[in-house]
């Protein structure tokens, strides 16, 4: 049977209110050194001249730009909700949260990482990580077979206690701790195909056995700087957690080998009932921070779909984290989309080594004539 694009019907929730997260990199951090530091850090990203903060709106309005240009059969669009503290509150601590929350309306930096928040930073959180349940409920309730969440500020480096790497709220970790509570179901697969290693989740479940973290990523000393191999879960939740942590110039080929090899075994042991990705698009080889194609998040998707319908009734969701390059991170999620909407994924190669073996044969003719 072909897989057509549109045999599966997903829903993509994107809410404008996340767009009010527009923090000011001008805005004088500290006096000195960690000024200059962080100023540093920010020159070095390359931005474009329009946003000073790397991770700033016009990243979820090219995504939706792309989709409403060349739309997806069976993509429907949804608004979002906003989370509430008790929500919230399952992953992160109360005074996490009363420190953030006094901060409501201010511009202020949170951490040397360059996280950063302005007046409207925690409505845009509260609606990126409010978004992620309204997704799962999407597919517990079956309004869609699978939710994709077009959000930020990014999740995945926030812990229970602290804002980190442009991370507020830990939006897949909120999603997980409600699909356990509201859905009542006992197991979780987290995966993060983000470049960066997902600090905030792994420590956030690190001893908890009901969810499996699996991540690959750019192995340290790359930002955050955890992930090793050896970091798989502590006490009770030992064995739930698998890092994969790569060299900078691994492509599709390792990655994908990643997942079939290391991701497949551990999910049939896991036997997860819903699966989450924390779908990350700074891997794409323009961030320069690992060496993926488009196809690569093609199969990748291709290969999380398959588990999500062999263990988990096709429950999945993805929630967007990195990707500083808007056209990039636009063309990786529509990608994903159509394969998540039903579509073929692709089967990744070495590039040009078809193409060499064809040129091969097209210059053996002409010095066969010579010997
Ligand atoms: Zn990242």
């Amino acid at each position: 049977m072909h897989a057509v694009i549109g045999d599966r019907d997903v829903l993509v929730i994107y809410d404008e209110r996340v767009l009010s997260h527009r923090p000011e990199a001008a805005e004088e951090f500290l006096p000195g050194r960690m000024n200059k530091r962080i100023r540093g850090i920010l020159d070095g990203l390359g931005l474009e001249a329009k946003w000073s903060y790397p991770e700033h709106p016009g990243r979820v309005l090219a995504v939706n730009e792309l989709l409403q240009a060349e739309p997806i059969a069976g993509v429907k669009m949804a608004k979002g909700q906003a989370a509430t503290r008790e929500q919230l509150n399952r992953v992160h601590t109360s005074s996490y949260l009363e420190s953030l929350y006094d901060l409501e309306g201010k511009q202020a930096w949170l951490d040397v990482d360059t996280t950063a928040i302005s007046a409207g930073s925690l409505d845009a959180a509260e609606v990126a990580a409010g978004s992620a349940i309204a997704a799962v409920d999407a597919v517990f309730e079956k309004k869609a077979k699978s939710a994709f969440v077009i959000s930020r500020p990014p999740g995945h480096h926030a812990n229970a206690v602290r804002a980190r790497g442009f991370c507020l709220f830990n939006n897949i970790a909120v999603a997980a701790a409600h699909a356990q509570f509201h859905w009542d179901i006992e197991r979780v697969l987290i995966i993060d195909w983000d470049a960066h290693h997902g600090n905030g989740t792994q420590d956030i479940f690190a001893a908890d056995p009901s969810v499996m973290f699996f991540d690959t990523h750019r192995a340290a000393p790359f930002y955050p700087g955890t992930g090793d191999l050896e970091e798989i879960g502590e006490g009770l939740g030992e064995g739930t957690t698998v890092n994969v942590p790569l060299p900078e110039d691994a492509g599709d080929l390792a990655i994908v080998n990643a997942f079939e090899n290391i991701l497949v075994p551990a999910v049939e042991w896991f036997d997860p009932e819903l699966i989450l990705v924390s779908a990350g698009m700074d891997a794409h080889r323009t961030e320069l921070c690992l060496n993926m194609s488009y196809d690569g998040y093609s199969a990748l998707t291709g290969i999380v779909q398959r588990l999500a319908d062999k263990y988990c009734d096709g429950r999945l969701v993805m929630a967007l984290e990195g990707g500083y390059n808007p056209d990039t991170l636009a063309r990786c999620t529509h990608r994903v989309l159509e394969v998540m909407a039903g579509g073929e994924p692709a089967t990744v190669r070495e590039p040009g080594v078809a193409e060499v073996a064809e040129m091969a044969e097209f210059h053996r003719s002409a010095f066969a004539d010579m010997e």
